[in-house]
């Protein structure tokens, strides 16, 4: 094998017949595994006193840990403290730009990104060439297993520049060997226009625009190009699905990587255990909550130049440990949402996706794509307000198809709502991610 050159700027070929692209990890044996994260954790734990990592130093040595040889085995990791996103933010604060959190020289790293910043100050995430080469390896375990295959035609619509996501998605899917087609995040008609534009001369194999995936069909439909010259379906893909137990797949800025993807045989995504310890655990305890039960989902990095110990991201997850019939040993994980976006009216509590979710069982709004909102509810006894675009499909009178909407909102959630009809291109569109929740 070469040491330098073109050749190793990938990964090396394996047969595409091959069920796993990392059978060894993908199939390793329980208790190898378990030996394998104990060594790594060990580890990271010796990075954080040598290097020395301050802000997880001292919250260890507050919590009387003082050694990495205090934690003996995973069973130990529950006396770690838990670190969150204020932690970080807190840290930047008082010593910026890095904070004390980082387990190298920033100028060791390559790639810089920060958070969306929605949820208050955006942190910032630094990734060295081994950060991005474990985050690579664990986006191909997922492409492989939703039967992606190096040769192929892919695209994607993910925001570049200082938000992280779009460079990293483009990266595995060059590291992988696709062909990789990334057109802009179509937050205007204009910019959704090059994309589509571009797919009918080259045509992807593979269309996944996420979230965006409406305002194409949306722009398409308006510049009468038939979404199937685009290349435009709506697949759908494992690992998708709306609402909750939707199977853990990213977690956050910080820990960017595909913690997990899904196989297939639902629910839950394969966690890649050897690049980190995933739990659902109780924020008040430290403990981690029955297998199938939501928890705060908590990461712990293993194996990175730059880690998280014990990094609860306020986002609901639950673990499941039987195995999986597709032949794959690691645990599963199910999401829930963020904690931060459950939606609290009538004495219910839900994400904002089960209502949309619930009104795509309303047929005459959903052509050519559902466009809804809903006003954050500030009363619990009042019903939810909620907004939904007329649509081109064939329904009865606006008032009929409000009735048929707060009907499906009463029977999935159980909450009172009312629904006005509103005009096509009413409510603000959105390249990435439309904001349905408003506070007004
Ligand atoms: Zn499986």
């Amino acid at each position: 094998m070469p040491s330098y050159g073109p050749e190793v700027f990938g990964p090396p070929p394996r047969d595409t017949a091959q069920k796993f692209w990392d059978p060894e990890i993908q199939t390793m044996d329980r208790e190898r595994m378990r030996a394998l994260q104990e060594e790594r954790l060990g580890a990271l734990l010796t990075k954080v006193f040598n290097n020395p990592v301050p802000l997880f130093r001292d919250k260890l040595t507050a919590a009387g840990i003082t050694s990495p040889d205090d934690i003996k085995s995973l069973d130990d990791i529950r006396h770690i403290p838990l670190t969150v996103k204020q932690d970080l933010r807190d840290s930047e604060g008082a010593a910026p730009p890095w904070g004390t959190y980082r387990f190298t020289d920033p100028r060791q790293a390559v790639r810089v990104g920060q958070s969306t910043g929605t949820t208050g100050t955006p942190t910032i995430s630094i990734w060295t060439r081994r950060d991005l080469w474990i985050e690579y390896e664990s986006s191909a375990r997922v492409w492989w297993r939703y039967g992606h295959r190096p040769g192929m035609i892919v695209t994607h619509a993910h925001p570049a520049y200082l938000y992280g996501g779009g460079p990293m998605l483009s990266g595995s899917y060059e590291y992988f060997g696709m062909l990789n087609i990334w057109v802009p995040p179509p937050d205007t008609d204009e910019l959704a226009e090059q994309g589509l534009r571009f797919w009918t001369r080259v045509t992807p194999d593979i269309p996944f625009m996420g979230f965006s995936t409406g305002r194409f069909f949306e722009v398409a439909n308006k510049l009468g190009i038939d979404p199937k010259d685009a290349g435009l379906e709506f697949k759908g893909m494992p690992g998708f699905g709306m609402g909750k137990g939707m199977p853990l797949m990213t977690a956050g800025a910080e820990c960017y990587a595909y913690v997990g993807g899904a196989c297939g045989e639902m629910p839950g995504a394969h966690i890649n255990e050897d690049w980190g310890i995933v739990q659902a655990v109780d924020p008040a305890t430290g403990a981690e909550v029955a297998d199938g039960e939501w928890g705060d989902l908590v990461v712990t990095t293993l194996d990175r130049d730059n880690g998280l110990l014990r990094y609860d991201l306020e986002e609901a997850c639950a673990i499941l440990r039987e195995p999986c019939s597709c032949g794959e040993t690691s645990i599963r994980g199910l999401w829930g949402g963020r904690f931060k976006d459950l939606i609290a009216v009538q004495g219910t509590r839900f994400q904002a996706n089960e209502v949309e979710a619930a009104l795509r069982g309303v047929g005459e709004i959903n052509e050519p794509t559902l466009e809804w909102q809903m006003v954050r509810p500030t009363e619990d006894a009042r019903p939810l307000v909620v907004r939904v675009e007329r649509g081109t499909g064939a329904g009865g009178d606006d008032v009929e198809t409000a009735a048929r909407c707060a009907a499906v909102i009463r029977d999935k959630l159980g909450v009172d709502a009312t629904v006005t009809v509103l005009a096509r291109e009413t409510l603000p569109r959105e390249g990435y991610k439309a904001a349905r929740v408003v506070d007004e």
